[in-house]
């Protein structure tokens, strides 16, 4: 009661976020093991205290899902310890850019959080991913053109004679990552400016989606309404003639009016058979750029820049024997340092060699003779929280069809087994029921986002899951 009246005149320095969160590090630090620490909780930084509920900035979604699946109990002891019995956790996912440092300030800028009030409201989604930056985006011999022209765009778009920008090589070798990059420097520069990322998958979608409700002219006049349209793995239009009779009319209007239109393909232009001719002379206007495999250097260049991201240190002769045992892209070699983590977290162990050769072994041999479908069920079941068996019977409930789904789908992308074997596994159904599932797995993914990253998260899930 005294303290009550007290505050009225006089409120006591309450304690912060940061301390909040300082005292729970301490906590956990004494109860998990060192890598754990560094891996999982020291890249968490505090983000604000509202009453009693702190929240916390967090890389991504897949360190929400690791730290309630292994450390859920220890987080609630801790939390009750420090914040008392009312205490509560809220995770809010940030964004890379910004330092340490930036992020602990007793004021954070928080102008990447995702939840960042200061953010222009735009009347549409630019799905951007904000962790896609040139910052993070190593330069290398086999990106040198492809990134310098990448640069050049998202400094002037529209204004160089790259337009359009088309970006061509294998998986994994970074295409995504330096398209995301040109859209977000753009809007760095420029709040106001429109741009937005599609793949070209989910423009064909949207496209059908305009035909059948009678709104092309909605959907073409947004497209034609952008400063810079940003189109990912154009090559799946080819042999979709009315989506690219479209998107050439679009192209025309944005590039007539000196808008930036940026490409990316697993193939040169001239090489996309199936692409309408007067598409592909409209991609030889602009500036083709290809993407190589990383030469050994720039292997262990990423690896040490991720390496540092994650937070763990790894001996020079650990670095070079991952780059020169991953070598083809570099998908595999951000997947091989992320199951060094999990595996050297969940054993407890330190990350030696033995472990790291192990870890190789498993990420460069075929990933798909070892996954099986039991696995995949049990992965997502305990995902959704849904018993097993009632994947195998004929419920109906909202949540067991779209888990059966998912494994269905799932399934279908990570293991060998036909339509036929897949079905049996799920109660004896038929392969058409398969092939259902997995298009509407695949419609859900590219119309939410939401969905294709718990679908990410989930892979990572059973992969790591594999030994
Ligand atoms: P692609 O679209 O060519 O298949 P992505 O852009 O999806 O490849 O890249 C795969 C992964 O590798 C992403 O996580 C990306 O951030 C990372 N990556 C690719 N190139 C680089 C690079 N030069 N520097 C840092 N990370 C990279
Ligand atoms: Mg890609």
């Amino acid at each position: 009661m005294q303290n009550a009246a007290l505050n009225l005149q006089n409120p006591p320095l309450e304690k912060n976020a940061k301390d909040l969160w300082k005292e729970c590090l301490s906590l956990i630090k004494e109860n998990v093991p060192f890598i754990t620490y560094n891996t999982w909780f020291l890249p968490i930084k505090p983000f604000e205290l509202e009453n009693s509920t702190l929240k916390i900035y967090v890389p991504n979604n897949f360190f929400i899902e690791w730290i309630e699946e292994h450390y859920n109990t220890l987080i609630n002891k801790t939390v009750s310890q420090v914040l008392g019995d009312s205490g509560r956790l809220v995770y809010v996912i940030y964004e890379e850019k910004e330092t340490a440092e930036e992020q602990t300030k007793e004021t954070p800028s928080i102008g990447n959080a995702t939840t960042a009030p200061q953010i222009i409201k735009r009347d549409y989604e630019t799905y951007l991913n904000p962790r896609y930056t040139f910052e993070n985006f190593i330069k290398g011999e086999g990106n040198q053109l492809a990134r310098a022209a990448a640069m050049a765009v998202g400094d002037s778009p529209g204004q160089t004679s790259f337009n359009p920008l088309f970006i061509y090589g294998g998986v994994g070798l970074g295409k995504t990552h330096l398209i995301h990059a040109i859209g977000n420097k753009i809007l760095e520069k420029d709040q106001n400016k429109r741009v937005i990322y599609i793949s070209s998958d989910a423009f064909t979608v949207e496209f059908v989606e305009a035909i059948q409700s009678n709104t092309l002219n909605e959907f073409s006049g947004f497209y034609k309404s952008m400063d810079a349209l940003i189109i990912d793995d154009i090559q799946f239009l080819v042999g979709k003639e009315k989506t690219q009779d479209l998107f050439f009319q679009i192209f025309n209007t944005l590039h007539q009016s000196g808008k930036q239109v940026i490409l990316s393909s697993d193939k040169p232009p001239k090489d996309l058979r199936g692409l309408n001719e007067r598409l592909i002379s409209r991609f030889s206007w602009g500036l083709s750029a290809d993407i190589q495999p990383p030469d050994f250097e720039t292997r262990v260049a990423i690896l040490k820049n991720k390496s540092e991201v994650y937070g763990i240190n790894l001996s020079r002769e650990i670095v070079e024997y991952i780059a020169q045992n991953i070598s083809s892209n570099i998908r595999e070699l951000e997947g091989c340092l992320i199951k060094l983590l999990a595996n050297s977290s969940l054993n407890s162990k330190e990350i030696d060699f033995e472990l790291v050769k192990k870890t190789v072994r498993e990420v460069s041999t075929n990933k798909q003779v070892n996954i099986s479908v039991e696995l995949i069920t049990k992965v997502v079941c305990e995902y959704f929280g849904v018993e097993e068996n009632k994947l195998r019977e004929k419920n109906r409930k909202k949540e067991v069809v779209l888990a059966r789904q998912v494994a269905m789908y799932l399934s279908k992308q990570l293991t060998k087994s036909s339509l036929k074997t897949i079905g049996l596994h799920f109660g004896g159904r038929d392969h058409s029921t398969v092939i259902h599932s997995q298009t509407s797995i695949e419609e859900l993914a590219l119309k939410d986002p939401k969905m294709k990253e718990i679908l990410d998260s989930l892979k990572t899930k059973i992969e790591i899951s594999v030994t």
